[in-house]
């Protein structure tokens, strides 16, 4: 339907989105009974005993929540071409590699049409709900958008990550368009073989259409950041193929040459434009209203992992709105951003129910030894913590995705759900218990140090040190510029004091677990990180900075032991 369609009808679509929510739990049944309806002959249901029933009682009793581990070897069947009903009535072709930064490798998950059609209805509703708050006019979006290398499985299948493959289907263009979010830059940029290339020419097309831009965006805000960052490396070089018309010599592709050779002309004007506006930023602070002054807000997620990357985020936007965007993975989607007014740091994502059949395990009663059951989508209960447990229409059914929300609230019947972490632990040595979020806040208040030596914190990860005795944490740091060993001491300190989980500190005084370590990072280290999982078949509108680095991650761990420039051992306790 959305092929077809020149402009979307926004009204109808919050119109479809409310009363879609009004009867959540109706539309829940619904959706389970069509998934499996539509799978009933899929071997693995078949062989758990569903027998072609479709109601949530028989498909509770029969079918085991599992994770991506449990499938694999069904998935791997698929991709070495076995065409018959394995997880899906209807084979399988495209394959998606989800960003694999918590375990080093990427995992493939089953990826169809239906999927493409639930992003595109997250994309229209956040979008209709963002539209009526901040009107965008007639014009272009300025997004750092980056597709994956595709490549053929075994069996011939199409396998890339899920957002290539959304950006690579034709609905994709069309709902664009008729959501008025076309990108600036051509699709050969968008698809080129070389991010550090595309990156650059995101930026040329973003100045060339500089006073059509109307807002700036991309999936993970890290894009952004790191887009800006590299502004400021390149700017005079942007400059001047702007004012000669000639693009630079880095930009090697032939195909990309070619696409911007169209766009691009001499045009000394918009040159000393753009070198005036940047002259007179003080440290970069606003940098993306200056350049795109016709731009209303930044848009892309924000919540989670990215937390870290807003305060550079918020200085560059200076004064112009950050939006965070939606909730999902490549396994499925899950809420739209219905709140677009919320800060990021309070975003909420109102659950889609006819998008998936989704279940909740409660987090308050974990710990004992047996696990509490799931429960409905409308009967979790706000300000309560579950692990999320998704059903989609490409045969996952019951998986868990490993991800930790909290309810916030409710939209009509619907949950609005914050997200918190991911549950695995990043650091644990014996009784400590450190979530990612944990690592984030200590990672937060050291940084408050680093300020007042003028210095941020580029990036940062994890590791547990377990080859001295005792164990101890590793934290690494990338930073942008060189400061006293006292306040790289100071920050150590204020690591190791900041993790405030009663099993780190006892283990701390008792020296079960050993002094924290800060180890400084040559700057660029987190770009080869980066690099490395490009290589991986990764893609940098998925990439998300892996929070720690297990022994299993080899490569990853090589890279930051080899670029250490200073460590640096805490003495609190
Ligand atoms: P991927 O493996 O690339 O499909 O990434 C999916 C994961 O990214 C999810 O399971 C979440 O952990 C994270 N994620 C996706 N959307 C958001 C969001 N809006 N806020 C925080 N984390 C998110």
């Amino acid at each position: 339907m959305l092929e077809k369609m020149s402009v979307i009808n926004l009204e109808r679509v919050i119109e479809d989105f409310e009363s879609m929510t009004r009867d959540a739990e109706m539309v829940q049944r619904e959706t389970l009974r069509k998934i499996l309806e539509e799978n009933g002959n899929a071997e693995y249901l078949m062989n758990l005993g569903l027998g072609g029933r479709t109601d949530i009682q028989s498909f509770k009793a029969h079918i085991p929540m599992v994770t991506h581990g449990d499938l694999e070897h069904y998935i791997q069947r698929i991709t070495d071409g076995d065409s018959s009903p394995i997880l899906t009535g209807k084979p399988i072709t495209i394959i998606s590699l989800s960003s694999g930064t918590t375990q080093g490798k990427p995992k493939y998950v089953p990826f169809n049409d239906e999927l493409i059609d639930s992003t595109m209805q997250i994309y229209c509703t956040s979008f209709a709900f963002r539209n009526r708050e901040y009107p965008i006019g007639c014009g272009k979006a300025l997004q750092f958008v980056y597709s994956s290398k595709q490549f053929k499985t075994k069996g011939g299948l199409d396998a890339g990550t899920a957002t290539t493959n959304v950006f690579r289907s034709s609905q994709y263009k069309s709902t664009m368009r008729a959501m008025q979010s076309q990108c600036c830059s051509p699709d050969e940029v968008i698809f080129g073989p070389d991010f550090h290339q595309s990156l650059y020419c995101h930026l040329l097309c973003g100045l060339l259409f500089w006073e059509e831009v109307q807002f700036v965006a991309s999936t993970f805000a890290h894009s952004i950041v790191d887009a800006f960052r590299t502004f400021e490396l390149v700017m005079e070089e942007l400059c001047d193929d702007i004012r000669t018309g000639v693009l630079s010599n880095r930009i090697a592709d032939p195909s990309i040459r070619e696409a911007i050779s169209k766009l691009l002309r001499p045009n000394p004007q918009l040159a000393d434009l753009i070198h005036e506006k940047c002259s007179g930023l003080i440290n970069w602070y606003g940098l993306i209203p200056t350049l795109f002054p016709n731009a209303k807000y930044i848009y892309g997620i924000m919540t989670g992992s990215m937390e870290p990357y807003l305060g550079k985020l918020r200085h560059y936007a200076g004064d112009l709105l950050l939006v965070s965007a939606d909730y999902g993975s490549s396994e499925g989607w899950i809420g739209a951003n219905v709140n677009p007014k919320l800060p990021p740091e309070q975003a909420t994502f109102a659950v889609l129910p006819n998008i998936g059949y989704f279940e909740f395990i409660p987090l308050k009663e974990a710990g004992g030894d047996v696990e509490p059951a799931p429960v409905d989508l409308t009967e979790v209960e706000v300000g309560e913590e579950y692990e999320i447990v998704i059903t989609n229409f490409a045969g996952l059914y019951r998986y868990r995705l490993g991800d930790v929300v909290k309810v916030a609230g409710f939209h009509n019947s619907t949950p609005e759900l914050r997200f918190i972490c991911r549950r695995n632990l990043l650091l644990t040595i014996n009784i400590d218990k450190n979530t990612e979020k944990d690592l984030q806040l200590a990672v937060e208040s050291a940084a408050k140090v680093l300020a007042e030596e003028k210095l941020e914190v580029v990036d940062f990860t994890s590791h547990v040190d377990l080859s001295t005795d005792p164990g101890h944490y590793v934290i690494f740091w990338e930073i942008n510029g060189e400061t006293r060993d006292e306040a790289l001491k100071d920050c150590c300190n204020v690591l190791d004091r900041s993790f405030v989980d009663a099993g780190y500190l006892s283990s701390r005084k008792v020296n079960a677990i050993g002094p924290l370590e800060l180890r400084v990072l040559r700057r660029g280290t987190f770009k080869r990180i980066l690099d490395h999982y490009l290589g991986l078949g990764g893609a940098v509108s998925q990439f998300k900075t892996p929070r720690c680095v297990g022994p299993s991650n080899n490569t990853v761990l090589q890279i930051l032991c080899s670029s250490v420039v200073g460590s640096y051992f805490s003495s609190a306790f």
